[in-house]
């Protein structure tokens, strides 16, 4: 595997809490594996998140959620005071992603697409593909300089197909990382033990540790199955179909055309960990 010359520097925007984890924490964790940087960054503040409690005190408690998965696998994080559930694609969010993403000067920056099934990551999909040209343009806030050199840009996965299905440009084999994942979800515990099970309709969550880490991985692994068909084509063009078997675990990611638009050698120094540059 090809060492980069220096840390690859990864921006996973998320527009809650939990979303940069979910749909990226594997890509995430194998980052940091190869000692590069990682920010994940949610956009809102959560408040909206939960059936019991909400406000500040909901707010505090993901923050503490959002600190404990990134300090799993050493990555940077920030939790944004946008409201949840509220957060709109005007001028104040494109500055605000504008002075972000030039501060950190990332190599590859991942969000939602403006097709997801939440406003919020809508409206921040959108907003980070407005942001994106910007970026270098010197009058535009000028607090914070331009960059000259522009990142690439990528979607996490979405299942939804109106009006344009998700395009796996890169599947990432994530099962080497699948338990520090895992661990990652479970330190967000507002949302995979209490929230999304009771706004999912799932049956009772244990309360035991063990027993908890069980429910996870059955309900994730019953996820990647769900999603696997949709992205077995592009497991085997990239991990041939003699390997393409032994992936478990897959988290995918559509690179965009509003950014730099890597070529093979480009896309597999952001991806040393998959086999075959995928064009
Ligand atoms: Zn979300």
């Amino acid at each position: 595997m090809p060492e980069p010359s220096e840390p690859l520097r990864l921006l996973i925007l998320g527009a809650h809490p939990d979303d940069a984890e979910y749909a990226g924490g594997g890509l995430a964790a194998l980052y940091r594996s190869y000692g590069n940087v990682v920010r994940m960054v949610s956009v809102t503040n959560g408040e909206a998140g939960h059936h019991k409690i909400s406000g500040p005190k909901l707010v505090e408690r993901r923050k503490t959620e959002a600190a404990a998965a990134a300090n799993l696998i050493g990555a940077e994080h920030e939790v944004g005071d946008e409201r949840d559930g509220r957060l709109w694609n005007n001028e104040n969010l494109r500055e605000r992603l504008i002075r972000m993403i030039r501060s950190f000067k990332p190599d590859l920056v991942l969000t939602h697409r403006p097709q997801d099934y939440h406003p919020d990551h809508r409206n921040l999909g959108q907003a980070v593909i407005d942001a994106a040209y910007l970026l270098t343009v010197p009058s535009i806030c000028p607090d914070v300089p331009y960059l000259t050199r522009m990142p690439v840009f990528g979607a996490l996965y979405d299942k939804f197909t109106r009006p344009c299905p998700f395009e796996p440009t890169v599947v990432v084999d994530i099962s080497p990382v699948w338990d520090r994942k895992l661990a990652m979800l479970e330190a967000h515990e507002s949302q995979f033990f209490e929230w999304l099970p009771h706004n999912m309709g799932k049956p009772a969550v244990p309360f035991n540790k063990e027993q908890r880490r069980k429910f996870l991985d059955t309900w994730m692994s019953e996820h990647s199955a769900s999603i696997r068909p949709s992205l077995e084509p592009a497991i085997k063009r990239i991990y041939g179909r003699d390997m393409a078997d032994k992936v478990r675990h897959v988290e995918a990611f559509e690179i965009s055309q509003y950014g730099t638009e890597p070529d093979k050698a480009g896309l597999h120094r952001l991806f040393p960990m998959i086999p075959t540059a995928p064009y």
